[in-house]
């Protein structure tokens, strides 16, 4: 059986982490970060609760990688280039498979994006796994949920959808091909962070977060913080390429109020069109305009044909949800 020093030092300590901007790394009772001059320090944890946020059987290489993309995602929506993250952890035991896996899709993730390990806390309880993640951001220049500005134009990255459809079908609300279900599935597991589009729109868009908890909800937060309203077209929502193949009812309803897509939703004033096109260019990622800003606040939804869109969808909340 290992113990709590050896679970550290082999699966997690095994890497040198000193170097630009890390001072020192993993065991001290800190580690130690020195941003660049004129540089700020963006930072964000997220939390993940077996049998709330993932199955408690889920594939440890999987959740390694999804624990870190969900903060990931975090950076991206402010803009920010990752640095280093924490990682604390409560195992209900000291399993090597599982480590093993986890530690291998996390890593693999940190690596695509340079960002370090430094530190964390490791204690048994029901499985919880909980990242601090530290990024790098050009002074004042974050992407912030209050500076939408009435007449942005909204755009959504990527596409929505396909993860909330994988869960319909685990929860046998929706019958998929085994193929459609894996390909789908594939989104809800390993969630792509848009780090290289983010900062690829500092100085461009006004306004951006993630979307995590369904569309509605999560641009709510930037109307709510910038006192703007909006206006949206439901029918130009891009949906994941599973979602696309399903009913118009089904499409709107899981873009709209899916979860666990970490796309970027943004907002950018009409004269910078070609600039957000170019940004998704140069970092690979599609975007699609949506819908624009206005001064009357709430939300309004319109279909194809300009008809108002009636629905009763909202965002997730943990406690008032389920
Ligand atoms: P302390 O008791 O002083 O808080 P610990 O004994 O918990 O420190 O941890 C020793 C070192 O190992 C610290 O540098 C800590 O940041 C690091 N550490 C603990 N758990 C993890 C983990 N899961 N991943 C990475 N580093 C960890
Ligand atoms: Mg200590």
């Amino acid at each position: 059986m290992l113990s709590e020093f050896e679970l550290i030092k082999h699966y997690f300590d095994s890497r040198r982490t000193e170097g630009d901007q890390i001072t020192l790394g993993i065991g001290d009772d800190c580690a130690i970060l020195q941003p660049h001059p004129n540089k700020q320090l963006a930072i964000s944890s997220d939390m993940l609760v077996s049998g709330r946020h993932f199955f408690p059987d889920a594939d440890p290489v999987g959740l390694g990688h999804k624990c870190l993309a969900v903060n990931l995602s975090d950076l991206a929506a402010m803009g920010a280039k990752p640095v280093a993250f924490t990682l604390a952890l409560a195992l209900p035991e000291a399993n090597p498979t599982w480590l093993e896996g986890f530690a291998q899709g996390m890593f693999a993730l940190a690596d695509e994006h340079d960002c370090k390990l430094i530190g964390g806390d490791t204690t048994k309880g029901p499985l919880t796994i909980c990242i601090t993640i530290f990024g790098e951001l050009p002074h004042g220049q974050a992407l912030r949920r209050d500076a939408a500005q009435v007449g942005d134009d909204i755009w959504i990255s990527g596409t929505l959808g396909d993860a909330r459809l994988a869960l319909a079908g685990y929860w046998k609300e929706h019958t998929l091909s085994a193929e459609l279900h894996q390909q789908a599935a594939t989104r809800m597991h390993r969630p792509t962070p848009r780090i290289a589009l983010g900062q690829s729109l500092l100085g461009v868009a006004n306004a951006a977060l993630d979307i995590s908890d369904g569309l509605i909800g999560d641009l709510g937060h930037i109307l709510d913080r910038s006192r703007v309203g909006a206006c949206l077209n439901v029918d130009l929502l891009p949906a994941g390429p599973v979602l696309a193949q399903q009913t118009v009812d089904l499409r709107r309803t899981f873009t709209l109020a899916g979860g666990d897509d970490y796309e970027l939703c943004f907002t950018a004033p009409v004269h910078q069109r070609v600039a957000v096109l170019a940004a998704g260019q140069s970092s690979g990622t599609a975007v699609t305009r949506v819908g624009s800003i206005e001064a009357e606040p709430g939300l309004r939804l319109l279909d194809a044909h300009g008809q108002v869109y009636q629905h009763q969808l909202k965002g997730f909340d943990h406690f008032t949800s389920d």
